[in-house]
């Protein structure tokens, strides 16, 4: 993956959904600029991705320290857990609440508890992963960094979506009300809202999707973006370079929100 522009040496990052796709990647990223990763899934080996490596194992064949924590994200004891397990470490600096599912289903045909399963795996998963990050930073007053994972899905509603786009639009506004809250701590809260990504999840929400002129109508580069593509926004978000930048979701969707 090539050395990176950021330093992020001392520093401990974790990572939900850190297996796969955009975890992955941002996993290590952030590995290859110096931190200890903490990797965070529900399962350890990644699909369809690279090489079939652990994550964990990848980032220290590169040179970087990384664990992997067993994590259910739907469960707010695992994330106390998870953040606690980084104390061995020093502490959580940087939490990313990225790992999500996609279940399609339309109004009429989803039902409750396909919904609530969605809801709490993607949202509210981040407002106890924020709680958990934000509550141990305050008390070891460290000016930490939370990124959440939110999507162009979080404003442009897509039929077939009604329970993956209303869980997606909860992480941009817990965004924004933990932004708010966490800048009495120093602690700064963003989130990166993809575009099409090649990656598992994006595979299962919609297969058609290889057809260029089909995507071409969604999205006007015309194609997915790598999880590399996506990975440098959580560097960012998390260095000195942001430091003014809270409560802000940022596209790098391939211009789909301005189309
Ligand atoms: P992915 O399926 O490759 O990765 C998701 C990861 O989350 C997997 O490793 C999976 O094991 C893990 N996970 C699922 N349920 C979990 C749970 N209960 N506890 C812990 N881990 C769990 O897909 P991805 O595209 O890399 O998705 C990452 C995030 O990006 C998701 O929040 C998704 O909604 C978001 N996103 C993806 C796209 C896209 O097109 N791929 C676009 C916008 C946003």
């Amino acid at each position: 993956m090539g050395s990176s522009e950021y330093d992020f040496a001392g520093e401990t990052v974790i990572v939900t959904g850190g297996s796969s796709g955009i975890g992955r990647a941002v996993a290590r990223r952030f590995g290859d600029a110096g931190a200890t990763v903490l990797v965070a899934d529900i399962r350890e080996s990644p699909k369809g991705d690279d090489d079939r490596a652990p994550t964990h194992e990848r980032i220290e064949r590169d040179g970087g320290e990384a664990r992997f924590v067993q994590t259910d994200v739907s469960d707010s004891a695992d994330l106390e857990a998870l953040v606690e397990a980084a104390r061995e470490f020093g502490g959580v600096d940087v939490m990313v609440n990225n790992a999500g599912i996609f279940r399609g289903g339309s109004l009429l045909d989803l039902d409750v508890e396909t919904f609530d399963t969605v809801y709490e795996t993607n949202a509210r998963s981040v407002f106890a992963g924020c709680q958990a990050a934000a509550a141990d930073m305050a008390d070891r007053g460290v000016s930490g960094s939370i990124i959440n994972t939110a999507s162009i899905s979080s404003e442009y509603a897509q039929v077939g979506h009604a329970a993956y786009d209303p869980s997606k639009a909860a992480i941009m506004m817990l965004t924004r009300v933990a932004a708010l809250e966490c800048t009495e701590y120093d602690i700064r809260v963003n989130a990166v809202a993809p575009g099409p990504v090649a990656t598992q999840i994006s595979t299962e929400n919609d297969g058609s999707t290889t057809d260029r002129s089909a995507f071409q109508k969604q999205n006007p580069m015309g194609r997915r973006a790598s999880p590399d593509e996506i990975a440098g926004s959580y560097l960012y978000l998390a260095s000195d370079d942001a430091s003014f930048v809270t409560g802000h979701m940022l596209y790098v969707d391939g211009g789909h929100a301005i189309y």
